[in-house]
């Protein structure tokens, strides 16, 4: 750890890496990446991005080696580093579930007591059956653990689905989910708390906190005749009233402003029928207040 940088590690070749880095660039922070550079120097912000397994990045920020980390929650619940964590960043959705094979007769969770259970995760699936009063014998296996059950290793696995396509495609059922994952960011306790790579760490979390507020947010701009306006203002709240500008005809309106995208889509035949129209929504990148 040094002072005049940031350190953060984030997954080198997975399923996290590619929207870690559209949301790091998102954020505003310029880097080069590909596939074989094993560190990145950000040229608009302190800050090294080590490139590195998904699994190391506990390690890695609890030690201080690196100040910051982007990994699933699911490995933090896995592993419970001595680390802080920061933000829930709103992608790498995952849940962690008790599959069987579609076939098979059990259908409670306590069909599986003295059952065996294949995973990648024993700590969290050994908790979660303790929890319920179930006793099971636990395999580890890294990778590939949906194939387990059709080997005759386990009669039921824990393993991460998104889409459910990868059970269904090994004949699996979900039976149970244990917790819902996405990617977080962590921090090193120390370095969380020192004071000036707090306030880095704080510049930093500015900006994500804008990328993740702007996600739920459209501008949006419509027409509407003139008299209707007060009432679309009234209705959508995001649409202010100094933001409303005369169009060529005079007759109709142009509104615009920021709004919550499910809000606009909840609204949007009222809108039609009020008789707005010509609407253009447009992507927000930050919302920093
Ligand atoms: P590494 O080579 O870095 O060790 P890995 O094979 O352990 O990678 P990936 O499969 O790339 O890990 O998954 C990385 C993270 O992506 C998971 O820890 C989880 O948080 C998230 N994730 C999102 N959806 C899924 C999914 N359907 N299956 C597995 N992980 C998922
Ligand atoms: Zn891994």
């Amino acid at each position: 750890m040094n002072n005049q940088y940031l350190k953060l590690a984030i997954q080198k070749d997975g399923r996290l890496t590619e929207e870690t880095l559209s949301f790091l660039r998102a954020a505003g922070i310029s880097f080069e990446s590909y596939k074989r550079k094993l560190f990145s120097t950000c040229r608009n912000f302190p800050m090294e991005i080590l490139y590195v397994r998904d699994d190391d990045i506990p390690g890695l920020v609890e030690s201080g080696v690196v100040d910051l980390g982007i990994l699933g929650q699911n490995v933090l619940n896995e592993e419970r580093p001595d680390v802080k964590k920061l933000l829930n960043l709103r992608y790498g959705f995952c849940t962690l579930t008790v599959s069987v094979p579609k076939e098979s007769p059990v259908t409670t969770l306590a069909d599986l007591n003295g059952k065996t259970i294949a995973t990648t995760y024993p700590g969290s699936t050994t908790r979660y059956f303790q929890k319920n009063g179930v006793s099971v014998n636990t395999v580890t296996i890294r990778g590939s653990v949906e194939i387990a059950p059709s080997l005759g290793i386990a009669s039921a696995i824990v393993d991460l689905t998104s889409t459910g396509s990868t059970l269904a495609l090994n004949d699996l059922r979900p039976l149970a989910p244990i917790y819902r994952s996405e990617a977080v960011l962590i921090a090193n306790k120390q370095s969380a708390g020192s004071l000036k790579e707090r306030a880095l760490v704080n510049q930093l979390l500015t900006r994500f906190k804008g990328v993740l507020s702007a996600a739920n947010y459209t501008y949006v701009i419509m027409t509407a005749p003139k008299q209707i306006a007060p009432k679309l203002t009234k209705i959508i709240p995001g649409l202010a009233s100094s933001e409303i500008t005369p169009d060529k005809t005079g007759s109709n309106i142009r509104l615009q402003g920021v709004v919550k995208e499910d809000m606009f889509w909840a609204l949007f035949e009222r809108l039609k029928t009020l008789g707005a129209g010509k609407f253009v929504m447009l992507p927000v990148e930050k919302i920093i207040s």
